[in-house]
């Protein structure tokens, strides 16, 4: 990797990072979908996948401002947190466990998320490009509503088929 000489170049560099991540995650969602049972949660997978797409155009929108290139750089954090969300998909459990299972590996990688975007839009803040800090918070707060939507899942799971309480009572 070359040098990074100052704080712009910084934010390409984790503007490429956030890119990459983006462009891993709308080919890993549709498989989260796919694997949930809970209707709430799958639905919550179809719809983040299409904010998902858009937040992959809003950084093509903000390489434009910057007169940069998008590509070049892999997300090996990504990489590894959609290896966890595969091995969610992938555990021999019940429908409702493995639930909770795809919860925790979808709100990791929103935490990832809103921790990248958090950056790269103070940056752009402390950099002077406010249409650009704009338009990651637009991301970062919808990053935020989803993480906080798979708390609300997670809390409304089936307490009696998670903790196995239904057989104990039998
Ligand atoms: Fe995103
Ligand atoms: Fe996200």
């Amino acid at each position: 990797m070359s040098k990074i000489e100052n704080l712009r170049e910084l934010l390409v560099h984790e503007l490429k990072d956030l890119y990459n991540a983006e462009t891993q995650l709308v080919k890993a969602l549709p498989k989260m979908a796919k694997a949930a049972s809970d209707e709430d949660l799958a639905q919550a997978f179809e719809q983040h996948l299409e904010q998902t797409k858009g937040h992959v155009e809003r950084l093509e929108r903000v390489f434009e401002l910057l007169d940069e290139k998008p590509r070049g750089k892999t997300c090996e954090a990504m990489k590894g947190l959609i290896t966890e969300g595969n091995e969610a998909i992938g555990e021999d459990a019940t429908d409702e466990v493995k639930d909770a299972a795809l919860i925790v590996a979808a709100q990791k990688v929103e935490h990832y998320e809103i921790a990248g975007y958090g950056s790269v839009r103070t940056f752009a803040n402390l950099l002077g490009e406010r249409e650009i800090a704009d338009i990651l918070q637009e991301t970062l707060d919808e990053e935020g509503e989803t993480d906080k939507k798979l708390t609300e899942i997670a809390e409304s799971l089936n307490v009696e088929a998670l903790t196995g309480a239904e057989e104990e009572d039998e």
